[in-house]
């Protein structure tokens, strides 16, 4: 069997007039804007908590850990890399303390116009974080809702467990490929 290569993938390029944004305030803590990667006509979208590092020290592209599971995963699920595209709540990574309810409260709206926009037709969210700020449930969890469909701002949802966390606790990867195994299914089952 070949050995999956998980690949960088292609950076969307933020908006114009969104490239210096400084709405909430992260611009000071000196990260750049990612406003999603993979393929943005993609039909399945990954929502994160906030970008990785895209680049090293040395400005040469990496593919961090998030990355390498996410692709490994899902690709073992039976999903092609090119049917994904990946965002995030907070288009910039965070380096030190914010307000985490203000900031992801107004970086939302970005994600509510790339949906409008986007209109994807299944949407995975990864992480406690992710899916608090998404299901607008500061209350939900990944364990509660992974397995099964929601139906969140009006598209198709589902949630599984970020997979940094899928790094540091290898006995969950047997339920991560579960939940990329549901989405697969599910999107095989569309017929796109
Ligand atoms: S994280 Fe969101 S709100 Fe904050 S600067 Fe970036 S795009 Fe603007």
């Amino acid at each position: 069997m070949t050995r999956f290569c998980p690949k960088i993938l292609k950076e969307e390029s933020t908006p114009d007039h969104l490239i210096n944004c400084q709405e909430c305030g992260l611009y000071k803590q000196g990260t750049r804007m990612v406003w999603g990667e993979g393929n943005p006509e993609a039909r399945i979208m990954i929502i994160l908590d906030n970008p990785g590092a895209r680049e090293n020290r040395e400005g040469e592209s990496v593919i961090c850990g998030t990355r390498q599971t996410l692709q490994e995963v899902a690709n073992e699920a039976g999903l092609n890399i090119d049917d994904l595209y990946v965002t995030f709540i907070l288009k910039r990574k965070p380096v030190h303390a914010y307000d985490k309810e203000l900031v992801r409260q107004i970086c939302m709206e970005h994600l509510e116009q790339q949906l409008k926009e986007k209109q994807p037709k299944l949407i995975l969210c990864l992480g406690n974080v992710a899916v608090q700020s998404f299901f607008q449930n500061p209350e939900a969890e990944v364990k509660s809702l992974r397995g099964s469909w929601h139906k969140v701002q009006g598209f198709e949802t589902t949630a599984a467990y970020h997979p940094l966390a899928i790094r540091r606790r290898p006995n969950l990867r047997a339920l991560f490929l579960e939940d990329l195994t549901l989405v697969a299914e599910r999107f095989h089952s569309l017929n796109l």
